[in-house]
């Protein structure tokens, strides 16, 4: 068996193109999906400032890694979320600085803890009846936006893969979460100044492709799952859409691509009714960021506990 552009080994199968790819023919393919997704969605160019948000996981450092690669400005953060069970944050940090010293990438960091007196652990032990996921998700994208408009970035990236995308989108359709299919993008766009614009540069890229391109790029990176994610609904999703794609190839990814075409339909329709529903953003009495009630979903977090 050869690569089908060269004569060397494959390392990989791409079930749905029917492709055999050697480690260089692989890593091309992946740079080269990216870039399209880049350019396809007008996610940002050479003259902007782009923060990449890094967890230690394979998928956020092989994004900082690539995007590095192909010349854009950009610069990592590490959240330390204070998650304490088996040392979850402490061996993630421990990834993103063999990276940063690795790939002579300086990395931000910011302590939960340390900032704000609370991390998700503590916050968890008083508020039980708070999903884990929810906090954590609120908390990561606040402070991403915080740092990177202090540090003057304009664009925010996450490293959310191919199957991320997907078992999000089978979530928010199996129980017709119209507000959130509504903002189910790889790129959200700026608000009034404060809400930078987000970017999704793997959207195309699966699961196992970005292991695998780390992997071969030597890249390191925490292989335990969060502590948190055996609650994830997520994990659960992604199992069952492993058994639809393991028996039609390629369903992932005709899904979602599906999806982002009929998006501009639905959208049109759905988003008055929801505007109308939600009301007008204001401003939170506390930080001043964009919210739809009086105190932002961080502020209330930290307020409560
Ligand atoms: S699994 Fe949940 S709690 Fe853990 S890092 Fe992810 S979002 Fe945060
Ligand atoms: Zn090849
Ligand atoms: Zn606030």
């Amino acid at each position: 068996m050869k690569c089908k552009f060269c004569s060397d080994k494959p390392v990989v199968h791409l079930k749905p193109s029917n492709l055999y790819l050697c480690e260089n023919h692989f890593l091309e393919r992946v740079e080269e999906v990216t870039k399209r997704a880049i350019k396809k969605f007008n996610m940002f160019d050479n003259k902007d400032r782009i923060l990449v948000a890094v967890s230690g996981g394979k998928d956020s450092l092989s994004l900082l890694y690539l995007l590095n690669k192909l010349g854009y400005y950009t610069r990592g953060l590490y959240i330390n979320l204070g998650i304490e069970e088996r040392e979850y944050s402490d061996e993630s940090f421990e990834y993103v600085k063999k990276f940063s010293e690795k790939f002579h990438m300086d990395i931000y960091t910011y302590n939960l803890k340390e900032e704000k007196g609370k991390g998700i652990t503590d916050i968890m032990k008083h508020r039980k009846n708070y999903k884990a996921c929810s906090v954590c998700g609120i908390v990561k994208r606040y402070i991403m936006n915080k740092i990177a408009l202090e540090k003057n970035f304009n664009v925010l990236a996450t490293g959310h893969n191919l199957d991320d995308e997907v078992s999000r989108l089978f979530g928010n359709i199996v129980f017709w979460q119209e507000g959130y299919l509504l903002h189910q993008n790889p790129v959200l766009e700026e608000e009034k100044n404060k809400l930078l614009k987000k970017v999704k540069p793997f959207c195309f890229i699966s699961e196992k492709q970005t292991a695998l391109y780390a992997y071969l790029r030597g890249i390191e990176y925490v292989r335990n799952e969060c502590p948190y994610s055996i609650d994830a609904k997520t994990i659960f999703y992604k199992n069952i859409l492993n058994r639809v794609e393991e028996n039609s190839s390629g369903a992932k990814l005709r899904f979602y691509k599906g999806f982002l075409d009929i998006q501009k339909k639905y959208f049109k329709k759905v988003h008055k009714k929801y505007t109308e529903i939600m009301g007008e953003e204001k401003e939170c009495k506390i930080c001043g960021m964009p919210t739809l009630k009086e105190i932002c979903g961080f502020c209330r977090i930290f307020e409560r506990v």
